[in-house]
């Protein structure tokens, strides 16, 4: 008996001491809000000044869109990621390429675009938010051009630039990527910025901006803080902060973690988006359908990421393939919600009923799906049996 009560004390002791070392990010994920029903969001980004074809795309979008509801009515929502200039080619190539001008969104030849912008918000399927002035740093990119014949060439070219084509560390708006690793930018370089990308996109929208994305999700503290100044309430995020580009030009400075719900250091709520569905890389529509489920069970919404490239360079196969991918999810999840990150984010801090669940069988449940993304947690907790206890919690799944 003594032998059995020693060896049941050095076991919960045990788990005891796992608990405690994964303190953190367990109890991180127990705040974490549950959802009580599926979420999916489209988040699509790039959208604005650009390629005059964004009009017809956005236009069968919106079409698409419309033709797909949920239980409430509600039609499917996809998220506008706005870039609100590109390099005016024929100027700067008029300089030698020695200087930036912009050619701005709210340009007399952008009036198609905007216009399809605006119908698709006015429909109810299409939300913008902020994803940058322009869609890289220009101090950076004119540097390049200078000795880089290539960037030199798309940012004199006259037809209008497509950013999908730059290298992808000049990509990043919030770092200074002219040399590698990047290096920081001035914080009132950033606070200008933003003031002025704020404007901007006022002067489109009508509105300021109160959901901000990161181009290349490379941002920093201090981007956050002249976001917040500007009216951002809320940051799309990809669960981590990258905060520059390293020697090989990649992401890299991760620099926080992030979970949905959690707050910024300048009070912005962060959401997580961490499904890709790029169709004209050959993503198949069963992906989304998929990351709504994993993430349902994990009492988490599905923000789904996919770029405007899908809908200009293979426009029917993409919305095909953006079709088929709600109907998959509404046949998976037929209680499936379909909102925007605001109005999520906005039920996410009302701890709104309607949303958020607060019984504990489900937020235990929920809970233990979160578990296995913890690293190393899922391993450890399976050699010293404490997965058989966490297995137990909230009933069987
Ligand atoms: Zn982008």
């Amino acid at each position: 008996m003594g032998v059995w009560a020693l060896l049941l004390a050095l076991v919960l002791l045990l788990w005891a001491g796992v608990l405690l070392a994964f303190a953190r990010p367990l109890v991180a994920r127990w705040r974490e809000p549950v959802l009580r029903c599926p979420v999916l969001v489209i988040e699509s980004d790039d959208w604005g000044a650009g390629s005059l074809a964004q009009k017809e795309a956005l236009a069968r979008l919106s079409a698409l869109l419309q033709g797909v509801r949920d239980l409430h009515g509600r039609a499917a929502v996809m998220t506008l990621g706005v870039v609100l200039e590109v390099p005016d080619g024929a100027r700067i190539a008029a300089s030698g390429g020695k200087e930036y001008h912009a050619l701005p969104l709210t340009d007399a030849r952008f009036e198609g675009v905007r216009r399809a912008m605006l119908d698709g918000i006015q429909s109810g399927v299409f939300v913008p938010q902020l994803h940058g002035q322009c869609h890289y740093w220009p101090a950076a990119v004119t540097a390049v051009a200078q000795t880089d014949g290539v960037v030199r060439d798309w940012l004199c070219a006259t037809d209008l630039a497509a950013t999908e084509d730059l290298p992808s560390h000049l990509q990043s708006r919030w770092v200074d990527a002219r040399s590698l690793p990047s290096r920081t930018l001035p914080v009132d370089a950033i606070q200008h910025a933003v003031a002025a990308e704020a404007q901007a996109y006022h002067a489109v929208f009508g509105e300021q901006p109160q959901v901000a994305v990161a181009t290349t999700f490379v941002w920093t503290d201090a981007v956050e803080a002249a976001w917040r100044d500007a009216g951002v309430n809320v940051i799309i995020t990809p669960g981590r902060r990258a905060t520059c580009r390293n020697t090989r030009g990649q992401p890299a400075c991760v620099d926080a973690s992030m979970l949905t719900g959690e707050c910024s250091l300048a009070g912005q709520v962060y959401l997580v988006r961490d499904v890709y569905f790029e169709p004209a890389l050959g993503h198949a529509p069963q992906r989304v359908m998929e990351g709504l489920q994993s993430r349902s069970v994990q009492g988490r919404a599905c923000l789904v990421e996919t770029h405007r490239f899908n809908f200009l360079r293979a426009p029917e196969a993409s919305c095909a393939a953006l079709e088929s991918a709600l109907q998959q999810a509404l046949a998976a999840c037929p209680a499936v919600r379909f909102t925007s990150p605001l109005e999520l984010a906005n039920a996410l801090l009302a701890r709104d009923a309607d949303w958020v669940e607060t019984r504990l069988r489900q937020r235990l449940r929920a809970w233990r799906a979160r578990l296995d993304e913890i690293p190393r947690f899922r391993r450890i907790a399976q050699l010293s049996g404490l997965a058989l206890p966490l297995r137990l919690l909230g009933g069987a799944a």
